[in-house]
Parts: structure tokens; sequence; C-alpha cells
């Protein structure tokens, strides 16, 4: 039988990876997805955005839409210092569990929740049953057009609070426009974009980070 994208993704890792060594599992990943088949990960070029907008929140709280296969996930992970962690929601059960696998794989089991379900769903309890006071940092890159209902009911929930970075993936491809105009145009967010490439391709993609300045 066939397998999928994403299970051959895992083999890559299982493959070229050293069990406990994320930086492996990434590069990995990346090696797989730019010379055999293009995947949605957020990739090198803008991982390397993401991962210096980490070590500036240096959070305790981060919450991820979207794991697919969890490569970003791996990278956010990597650099958080013990104790903080990252919750990353994953409404596709086939790739939940092979995120399951990568993240394993990278020895960060402990510094990862990985809930099965959809956003819209799992917000409204994150408060109750993951104790969580609010996000320092929140990586949307879910299906796009969740992007804005996902940051309002963040922000009814509470869980943005001063301070909360979002950092937004795939704002030009495919595009976030109404979520863009809401974070550029907000008094309450101080929002910037980091111009750079669709994961391993040529096409313009960019990162929107806003910042939270509280109401
Ligand atoms: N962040 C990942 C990375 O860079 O490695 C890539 C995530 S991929 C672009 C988007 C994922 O979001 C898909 O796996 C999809 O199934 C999931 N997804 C889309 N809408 C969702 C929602 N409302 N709730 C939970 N997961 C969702
Ligand atoms: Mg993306």
């Amino acid at each position: 039988t066939r397998t999928s994208r994403p299970q051959r993704i895992l083999k890559a890792v299982q493959r070229k990876a050293t069990v406990g060594d994320p930086q492996s599992v990434i590069t990995a990943i990346d090696h797989f997805c730019r010379h055999r088949e293009w995947a949605m990960n957020v990739g090198d070029e803008k991982g390397s955005i993401l991962d210096s907008v980490v070590n500036e929140v240096s959070p305790v709280t981060v919450l991820e839409l979207g794991t697919y296969c969890g490569y970003s996930t791996v990278r956010i992970a990597r650099l958080l210092p013990p104790g903080a962690c990252v919750i990353t929601l994953e409404f596709n059960p086939d790739y939940a569990a092979i995120a399951r696998q990568v993240i394993k794989w990278s020895g960060l089991e402990d510094k990862v929740q990985l809930v099965e379900g959809a956003s819209g769903d799992w917000i409204p309890w994150m408060k109750e049953h993951f104790g969580v006071q609010a996000f320092d940092l929140v990586f949307l890159d879910h299906w796009k057009e969740r992007y804005l209902p996902d940051t309002k009911l963040l922000e009814e929930c509470g869980l943005i609070q001063k301070g909360t970075v979002l950092l937004a993936d795939n704002v030009i491809c495919p595009g976030t426009p109404d979520y863009l105009e809401y974070v550029r145009n907000s008094p309450h967010y101080n929002s910037q974009y980091y111009r750079s490439h669709l994961e391993y391709t040529k096409a313009e993609d960019g990162l929107e980070k806003s910042v939270f300045l509280g109401y």
C-alpha cells in the first residue's frame, strides 16, 4: 500500500537523524522536503526567524496552532528553558500520530503537550485543562482562515496578556489578509512583518510578529 507524505517524512527522520538530537531531526526533514517532496513545514529559512523570536521572547508557555509532522514544534521546544513547554494543536489524527513519533525521536516529549483536536474547540478549555494563565508566545500556522477567529477567541478567553507575542506564518503565501488587517490596525498590537520565502521555494512569504500591548 502507498505511504503518506508524513509517513515518508518520519521514515527520513528514522533513517537520517540521531535519537535525542533535535537539530539532526530538523536537518533531516529540511533535506527531505527540499530535495524529495515539498511539505508545509515552516522550513529552514523562516525557521531561523522563528528561532530568533523564541529566543527573544524566552517563553514559559507557548501555544502552537497546527502541528503537522512536528517540525516547528521541535524547533520551538529545543530552544525552551527547563520548565517551559509548548502546547501544540493538530486536528488530523494521522498527522498527530506522526508528530508524536518525530517529537519522541527528538527527545523533547517532556516539553511538548500535543493535543488532538480543533483549535476552536480546544482554546476555551486551555485554562481549565492545562492550568495556563496566558501564553507568552503563540505560533499560528494552521488553516489560514482560522488565524483571525482564533486570535479573537484567545483574547476573549484571556489567554493573550500584555507582552504576549503572536507569530503568524504564511501571511503572504497562501496569505491571511483579514488577520493582517486586524493586527496591523488594532491599537492593541504592535505588528511587524519579517520578509522571507515560502518554505523550500523562492516565492515571497513571511512571518508577522504582533506584540499585544494591553487594553
Ligand atoms: N507548524 C507546522 C510546521 O511548521 O512544521 C506545519 C503546520 S501545517 C502548515 C497546518 C496544520 O494545521 C495541518 O496539519 C492541519 O491539519 C492543521 N490544522 C488546520 N486547521 C486546524 C485547526 N483549526 N485546529 C487544529 N489543527 C488544524
Ligand atoms: Mg506555515
